[in-house]
């Protein structure tokens, strides 16, 4: 295969990744010398004729498969494509909740290695990616619903992961503004893991894009995919808005579009796309502690560093690749919001959007190898993959590296499916709406 164009000399690429250090040093002497010294973030390069790893999708994941790849496993040439401008999908659409408080064993540890990766992610990539680590608190408003979470808290401990089942009064010391006298849905207490929160959705792709584009990663923006070549069962490259572009390798991390992009290689998915919706109030005072999730229907609430109450709730079910969505869901998610904490109807709504879900039929997601040799998949992350951008980044280049599965992803495979060993996090079979 023709690689072209050599990569720039190394003392070139030292000079360039000096310019690019963060320091509070580097701020202090550029803000002496009229901000004069800082480049761009990264390049923005024309496309080779071929590569070694072509990435489709310059989402969270994507950037994040390049990086670990680059760093971890391969000094190869390495692009991702990206049809937009990287971050444009549901990477920069996402209410921004990381955690690892996930019950089953092809899951939790995954997660957890996804929580851990989010703890050091900033030295890492030297950028503030603004993880915050307030907790999430999962009330329960049963004595059915109690007694899972005891369960899932339970499964997390064996996994080595900090959980605590609160009381009522515990949830109330923590959150003394929900509605605690509600008859209809009481609060009995709640599953909090302390060490989950949030972190800054596009501060984490261009972290990874800064990180992965200083490994040498060509991240290419305006490219969007529209065919496979593939020959003999091999893939040869892919045909793209700018033109044929060669590839040893293709790892698709399209999330939304994931059976659109497959399709070009002849792949019909176990995924189903739907769209899922956004919300964030005025700025308020400092009220909410971390992220907390009402049990008695789908809302979930957090506050950003600006003070905006941002929260969500379901998907809008139906299938649909708009990036916004209808008012039903408005109406229920708002319902949610106000029986956990009627306060709420006093906020104003300052704005709102949708992204596109890729929905596995068990709410897990898939990392694994295609019949197609070279091709490989990365999806179904319904609506938790911001939380896995990390460890479904190391995973997802683990695999395209070695051609095995990563330990921790080692379930995520297609062929569950077909033999029945479905990852069913929530116990109630297949269907689009989990997570
Ligand atoms: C409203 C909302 C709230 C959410 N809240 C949370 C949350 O709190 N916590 C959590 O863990 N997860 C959350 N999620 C889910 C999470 O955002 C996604 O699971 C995750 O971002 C998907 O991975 P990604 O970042 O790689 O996807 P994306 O950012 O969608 O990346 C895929 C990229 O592929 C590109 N692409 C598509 N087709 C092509 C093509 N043919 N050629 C080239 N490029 C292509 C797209 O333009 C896109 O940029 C939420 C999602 C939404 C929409």
């Amino acid at each position: 295969m023709d690689i072209a164009a050599p990569l720039p000399p190394p003392h070139e690429r030292q000079k360039r990744q000096a310019a690019l250090r963060y320091s509070g040093f580097r701020i202090i002497r550029e803000a002496l010398t009229g901000h004069k010294g800082w480049g761009p973030a990264w390049r923005d390069p024309a496309p080779r004729p071929a590569y070694d790893y072509v990435i489709v999708g310059g989402g969270g994941h994507g950037l994040a498969t390049a990086y670990y790849l680059a760093k971890t496993y391969a000094k190869a040439r390495i692009a991702v494509l990206e049809k937009g401008w990287i971050g444009s999908g549901n990477a920069g659409r996402n209410t921004t909740i990381i955690r690892s408080n996930y019950l089953l064993d092809g899951n939790e540890p995954f997660y957890e290695l996804s929580m851990q990766l989010w703890e050091g992610l900033e030295q890492d990539v030297n950028y503030n990616a603004m993880v915050s680590q307030r907790g999430i608190l999962n009330l329960c408003h049963t004595d059915g619903q109690r007694d899972a979470y005891r369960r899932r808290g339970n499964a997390m401990r064996l996994n080595g992961v900090d959980a605590e089942l609160l009381d009522r009064d515990g949830v109330r010391a923590m959150a003394p503004f929900l509605n605690f006298d509600d008859a209809r849905f009481p609060i009995k207490g709640g599953l909090l893991q302390r060490r989950a929160g949030t972190a800054r959705h596009d501060a984490v792709v261009w972290g990874y894009a800064r990180g992965a584009d200083r490994l040498g990663v060509d991240i290419i923006q305006n490219c969007e995919v529209t065919g496979m070549r593939i020959e003999g069962g091999r893939i040869l490259g892919l045909d793209t808005t700018r033109g044929f572009i060669g590839a040893q390798k293709v790892g698709v991390a399209v999330a939304g579009n994931s059976s659109r992009v497959m399709a070009l290689a002849g792949m019909r998915l176990p995924i189903e796309s739907h769209v899922l919706q956004a919300f964030v109030s005025e700025g308020l005072k400092p009220l909410i502690p971390g992220v907390i999730t009402f049990g008695a229907g789908h809302f979930y609430v957090s506050q950003s560093d600006k003070g905006g109450l941002v929260f969500g709730g379901d998907i809008d079910g139906y299938n649909s690749y708009a990036q916004r969505g209808n008012l039903p869901v408005v109406e229920d998610v708002c319902e949610g919001g106000m029986a956990l904490m009627p306060m709420i109807g006093r906020a104003r709504l300052l704005r709102m959007w949708g992204g596109i879900m890729d929905m596995s039929m068990d709410g897990s997601p898939i990392i694994d190898r295609t019949d197609i040799d070279g091709l490989y998949f990365n999806g179904g992350w319904c609506y938790g993959g911001f939380k896995a951008t990390t460890g479904s980044g190391l995973c997802f280049a683990h695999l395209l590296a070695t051609d095995s599965p990563h330990p921790t992803a080692a379930a995520m495979r297609f062929d569950r499916f077909q033999k029945g060993l479905m990852i069913d996090e929530k116990g109630v079979g297949n269907q689009p709406n989990l997570h």
